[in-house]
């Protein structure tokens, strides 16, 4: 029986619905105190939801299947941060991390095994392709971790491993489930997407039907340099990705977020800040600095931009009223930071 299961995790509300009362016969609200068992208070095992029948709680472990990750590994940082390693079902191991910004929380979180996409700054890029991840192992590290914090977990940013604009279907999926009012209920308004510049997913993502957040990873200004940085950058050139944004702000009306990286003496030159501004003129943007955080793989010889190079860079923002934050490192202790997660060799 248990072959053919739910995955109980990868459900939509309206698939439990349907489910609990057109299959099961049982009364609607059921489906709701399931959905409260599995997302308020992070119960996946049917013989612990004490308000369901006995032949429902046995339904329920021999009809569907609560495919929660295992806990491989859990590494705290001195600054709060914890980056956990889970094992799929098929053996496959992904990372998340949970961001403490004062009592105030995110979770990063993974949409593929590995990414496709090899960006020369990334150690998930540089560590290879496995396959993308489903709705159920997206919402499930996010629910794990949430469990493990023993709180609300405030804010979801999908920019752990992998590019979710790549796995749009799944990516959705999740954002439904973990937004959904008889769900996890949290609020649209806190999940942001970030994204390599997959064009055709942010025209997706744009019809999505409540708005996301969305931030670009841009790390270079013109098409040699950024082709050089990012492979994607040939399939999806510049100006295919401010076309899509153009788009994605058009249908929204959302702020989109530009990521970029500062890298020594390879895309920190203030001339490039001045490009970077009239490439994204009028697309009324917020800049995130980040300084480049080491990876252990790939191409080595890359050195984050010492501090008066990213002053400098900044100067030129601040002087074209670009607002712009340097973001701070989160982590970096326990690799937990951007660009660094891999698939747990380490
Ligand atoms: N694939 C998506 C989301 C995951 S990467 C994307 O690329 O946007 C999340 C962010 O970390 C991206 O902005 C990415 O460019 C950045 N990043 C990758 N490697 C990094 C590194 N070594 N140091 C700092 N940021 C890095
Ligand atoms: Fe993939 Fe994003 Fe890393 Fe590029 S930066 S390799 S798109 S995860």
């Amino acid at each position: 029986m248990e072959f053919n299961a739910y995955d109980a995790l990868s459900l939509p509300y309206e698939e439990w619905k349907k489910l609990v009362t057109e299959d099961w016969k049982e009364p609607r609200f059921r489906a709701d105190q399931i959905c409260q068992w599995i997302y308020v208070k992070k119960v996946f095992d049917p013989h612990a939801m004490t308000n369901l029948s006995k032949p429902l709680r046995d339904r329920l472990l021999h009809e569907s299947l609560a495919r929660v990750p295992i806990q491989v590994r859990e590494q705290k940082s001195g600054d709060g941060t914890r980056k956990y390693l889970w094992q799929l079902e098929d053996g496959n191991r992904i990372e998340s991390v949970l961001l403490d910004h004062g009592g105030h929380t995110t979770a990063c979180l993974s949409s593929q095994v590995g990414c496709p996409l090899a960006c020369v700054f990334c150690a998930t890029g540089q560590s290879g392709y496995v396959r993308n991840m489903s709705v159920g192992e997206i919402v499930g590290q996010f629910l794990l971790m949430e469990q493990r914090l023993g709180r609300d977990i405030n804010n979801v940013v999908f920019m752990g491993m992998g590019e979710p604009l790549l796995n749009v279907e799944a990516v959705f999926e999740s954002i439904r489930i973990l937004s959904h009012p008889k769900m996890r209920n949290l609020g649209a308004r806190h999940i942001t997407v970030s994204t390599s510049g997959i064009a055709p997913g942010i025209r997706d993502f744009a019809d999505f039907e409540t708005p996301i957040r969305l931030s670009v990873s841009l790390h270079a200004p013109n098409d040699s340099l950024r082709g050089k940085l990012m492979p994607v950058n040939r399939q999806y050139p510049l100006s295919a990705l401010l076309e899509a944004l153009r788009y994605y702000k058009k249908r929204t009306g959302e702020r989109i977020t530009i990521e970029y990286i500062l890298i020594d003496g390879v895309n920190d030159d203030p001339q490039l800040a001045y490009e970077m501004a009239a490439l994204l003129d009028g697309l009324g943007v917020y800049v995130n600095i980040i300084p480049w955080n080491p990876v252990s793989v790939g191409k080595t010889a890359l050195r984050r931009s010492p501090e008066g190079r990213v002053k400098a860079f900044c100067a030129v923002l601040t002087e074209l009223k670009i607002e712009f934050e340097i973001r701070r490192e989160k982590g970096t202790d326990i690799l937990a930071a951007c660009g660094q997660l891999a698939m747990g060799t380490k």
